[in-house]
């Protein structure tokens, strides 16, 4: 084993990131929302950095993997995953991740969120240390630039009273003129042509109507609607026949791979989802059902980088598209995607991120877009460096924290506004 790649230091840094009052189906984002800072550190000096969920479970989890990887080799990946990881199954099964956002949780996927975060870790470090940035690990990259989406949200303009929090420059978004507005900063700030709404917040009439608003002020460009599964199947099929001549696909309408195979009988245009598919496991039922056209990954739940590219094989296998699925999240998660999804020869949609979201940053350098599009980088790693300074003092804010806002909760935000807020039993429409 080379000497140097032994891995002698791991850092686990959770932080507090700034997030505006973006509204989905469960609630509203919290002010500031958890996310875990990882570093891996190498006998030569290389530090590898990975990023995921920083609630309370994965950091308990990611403690034990940390003291597990020094003196292993970061170029040991596949061992990394058959570590031992204890998860209490008794208390995730049957939860949900986020408000049930990113589909059933398992003992499997929080296992698997916070191995993520060490693989991707280890490829950096892997990179700094050959001099090779990270696609050239995963195979080498097939584009120069990895196209984006705008991550349209219904939102207040602030947090409501009382909660200590920099007002974001966006404004707020409650109807279609709103969304618009949001859609035409979007493109003007970040060059975005392709355009994702969340829905899920409004009865879908008026979501049909901001998308029909989208689709007459940006005529011929790909939109989606994704309302988290707060459908009915009747729902669905309705709404996507009113919206079958605009959308470029319609996520996750309804909850379920059952009900959204009858969706995809139903109706012509292909469902996406990050719900109903999110692990391995769950590909063969979807698939053999035709439940959903593209899958949305995400290399946090899936696993890493690597597991990433099996996805993508799988999918092209079935004649089901592929392409990117995002939760809240800093640079180091946007350079992954970015160096992944560069790899992947069957990525025909633009992927989401809610980085344009994010005025905060562990980074010295912001990750630019530039036409909608992040280009590849070709710095050994994933290319970029931590800025120590933001770093420790969004550590610090979660330090100060009482414990409140270390654990996404969207519907405990929403009560703030709305105290009689209960998370709505779906479907909801
Ligand atoms: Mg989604």
């Amino acid at each position: 084993m080379n000497r140097e790649l032994t891995v002698v230091d791991v850092r686990l840094t959770p932080v507090l990131v700034a997030d505006p009052p973006l509204l989905n189906a469960q609630g509203v984002h919290q002010p500031y929302t958890p996310r875990l800072i990882v570093e891996v550190v190498t006998a030569g000096g290389a530090t590898g950095l990975g990023e995921t969920y920083g609630d309370t479970d994965y950091l308990e989890l990611a403690r034990p993997l940390a003291e597990q990887l020094v003196g292993r080799s970061v170029t040991d990946v596949n061992a990394l995953f058959g570590l031992g990881l204890d998860v209490d199954e008794e208390r995730v099964r049957g939860a949900l991740d986020a408000g049930g956002l990113r589909g059933v949780r398992s003992a499997d996927k929080l296992r698997l969120s916070v191995l993520s975060a060490f693989e991707v870790a280890c490829l950096d470090a892997q990179g700094r240390a050959l001099g090779l940035p990270v696609h050239a690990l995963l195979g080498g990259r097939v584009r120069d630039a990895v196209e984006y989406s705008a991550y349209l949200f219904y939102k207040w303009g602030a947090h409501p009273d009382g909660v200590p929090y920099e007002p974001d420059d966006w404004g707020a978004a409650l109807d279609p003129a709103g969304i618009v507005a949001q859609a035409r900063l979007f493109a003007e700030r970040y060059g975005f042509s392709s355009f994702k709404l969340k829905g899920g917040v409004f009865p879908p009439e008026q979501e049909v109507a901001a998308v029909h608003a989208l689709a007459e002020a940006f005529p011929g460009q790909p939109l989606r609607l994704d309302p988290n599964g707060a459908w009915s199947v009747p729902t669905s099929l309705k709404v996507a026949a009113e919206l079958a001549d605009v959308l470029e696909y319609l996520e996750d309408p309804t909850l379920g791979t059952p009900a959204m195979a009858e969706v995809a009988a139903g109706c012509g245009v292909p469902l996406a989802t990050n719900m109903c598919v999110t692990t391995f496991g769950e590909i063969r039922e979807a698939f053999l059902r035709d439940a959903v056209q593209v899958v949305l990954s995400d290399h946090h739940y899936w696993g890493g980088l690597r597991n990433t590219r099996h996805l993508a094989a799988i999918c092209a296998a079935f004649g089901v598209g592929v392409s990117m699925h995002s939760n809240t999240h800093l640079g180091i998660s946007l350079a992954a995607m970015t160096q992944v999804a560069a790899t992947v020869p069957n990525l025909h949609h633009a992927c989401d991120s809610h980085y344009p979201w994010q005025s905060e940053d562990v980074l010295t350098e912001r990750i630019e877009f530039r036409d909608g599009r992040v280009a590849v980088s070709e710095r050994p790693g994933l290319g970029v460096e931590l800025d120590r300074d933001e770093l420790a003092r969004l550590h610090r804010r979660w330090t100060e924290d009482d414990g409140r806002l270390r654990e996404r909760d969207d519907a405990a935000a929403m009560r703030v506004a709305e105290p009689g807020w209960r998370t709505p039993v779906m479907p909801r429409w």
